[in-house]
């Protein structure tokens, strides 16, 4: 299988080199040349395997033969160890609800299914080049501890993740501070968060700083994050079906940069019997927007919300989309980019509009609708719903046959929990005892030059 950029400025590569390279180097992201298909044979085939089986089925494709298969089966099977429930993802019944529990990996968010098969891959893929990676990121919360916990103690990666000091709640910050193994690299930067993003921004501008040192991002763009998401969504239409390649489906996606609800569009373009995809949005509802009205424009600000996860201006993987929906037409592509800098917004025409409303519904729910609902679920049915995973519930009422994606245990977002509903769920194996842990975590200034100092310290003179 070949990779190339939704811009149409790199030549094909195959999955191991579209994986180390992240973004596209022509500043597009990378993409399948043709988006392999299932037969309802494979479906039905595939409904009696367990989440680690189906993951290899429906990886194999996309990999070829760059990773032999008793190797990626155990990459997979490493990689889903780390989970606390024997299904990986297991699917539930509350209050009237399907709902797939993302949330049972060692940082409790659905990020963990993503970034635990990232973090073994990388180590595979470097053993065998015999590189290096050094990650780099800046985070407000939760991705910062979900690549952290993908990556510690993994041979030739080191990880350094910055994050605003006294900014992120006590449980997010100690669960990055409380890894002490010896590769992880946690920075509280005197600032904000912005600060402690433009310093990142400003390490991977200094070319030459970037290639002496192999610095590597950590973000939602990276392909093999969107393949081993669209697993679950197998996982969880066989769960219901049974198998019966006629069942259809619809699913809810709390949605934030579009990776999630991506890896469902593309399991639907994989012949995954979808019915509806609903994108379901806080009140940062720029996809929501586009979805009704064909329009994307940035709005004039970040609002922050109960579910933060999901408060983003634009969607990193929204580009993706687009590719697809332009029928793979990356002149197109850079065009609409090209407008959105120049104007904050792009427009598609009216069929392609019809194509985006056949391929999602859209809605976004206030914190006021979010515990709303996380209330009437609980006093439904006793089940705690996160508030990310709330927005989502809220955005299926009314829809019958569908799961709602949970993307983070309840307990990580206590307080919103207990305003809605006056207590707070029980702490998942992962978040007990955080607070009594031994950390580890240096303070810098927030500028680039002591961020800098500190990487040479810890990483040598470079080569
Ligand atoms: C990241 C995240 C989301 C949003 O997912 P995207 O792939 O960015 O759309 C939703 N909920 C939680 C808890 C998250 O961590």
């Amino acid at each position: 299988m070949y990779y190339q950029s939704t811009r149409g400025g790199i030549d094909p590569i195959g999955f191991a080199d579209a994986v180390m390279m992240g973004l596209a180097t022509d500043g597009g992201l990378l993409v399948p040349a043709e988006i392999p298909q299932v037969t309802p044979d494979q479906l039905r085939r595939w409904a009696g395997l367990n989440f680690q089986e189906l993951a290899l089925e429906v990886m194999t494709p996309f990999i070829g033969d760059e990773i032999p298969r008793e190797d990626l089966r155990s990459l997979i099977d490493r990689s889903y160890a780390t989970f606390s429930h024997p299904e990986v993802t297991p699917l539930v019944e509350a209050g009237g609800n399907r709902i797939l529990e993302l949330f049972h990996g060692p940082t409790a968010a659905f990020k963990d299914v993503a970034l635990q098969f990232l973090g073994n891959l990388f180590e595979y893929l470097l053993a065998r080049s015999g590189g290096q990676l050094n990650i780099v990121g800046a985070t407000s919360g939760d991705t910062g501890s979900a690549a952290i916990y993908g990556v510690r103690g993994k041979e030739r990666i080191q990880i350094f993740i910055l994050h605003p000091k006294g900014r992120v709640s006590p449980i997010q910050e100690r669960q990055m501070t409380s890894v002490l193994d010896a590769n992880v690299h946690n920075i509280a930067v005197r600032g904000t968060f912005d600060d402690a993003q433009s310093i990142v921004k400003s390490l991977f501008n200094d070319l030459p700083f970037k290639s002496a040192y192999h610095l590597g991002a950590v973000n939602s763009i990276n392909w093999a994050r969107i393949l081993a998401q669209s697993v679950y969504y197998f996982y969880a239409w066989a769960r219901v079906s049974g198998g019966d390649p006629e069942r259809r489906l619809s699913f809810s996606v709390p949605t934030g940069n579009f990776g999630d609800v991506f890896a469902g569009y593309l399991a639907k373009r994989m012949g995954l019997p979808i019915e509806r995809l609903v994108v379901a949005t806080n009140r940062n509802d720029i996809l929501t927007r586009f979805v009704h009205t064909g329009v994307y424009a940035v709005g004039d600000a970040v609002y922050q919300t109960l579910s933060p996860a999901m408060d983003i201006q634009i969607a990193s993987n929204f580009e993706r989309y687009l590719y697809f929906l332009l029928d793979g037409d990356s002149a197109q592509v850079r065009a609409a980019f090209e407008s959105m800098r120049e104007t904050g917004r792009l427009e598609v025409d009216a069929a392609r509009h019809d194509q985006v409303q056949a391929d999602f519904d859209a809605a976004s729910a206030s914190d006021e609708e979010t515990l709303e609902q996380i209330r009437s679920t609980y006093s439904g049915s006793g089940y705690i719903l996160c508030p990310h995973t709330a927005v989502g519930v809220h955005a299926a009422r009314g829809m019958r046959d569908v799961v709602c994606l949970a993307t983070a245990h309840p307990a990580k977002f206590a307080e919103a929990v207990r305003e809605a509903i006056g207590l707070e769920a029980a702490q998942p194996p992962s978040l007990q005892g955080l607070m009594d842990k031994e950390t580890r975590c240096t303070e810098l200034d927030a500028t680039q030059e002591a961020v800098k100092g500190h990487l040479r310290d810890a990483l040598g003179e470079g080569v």
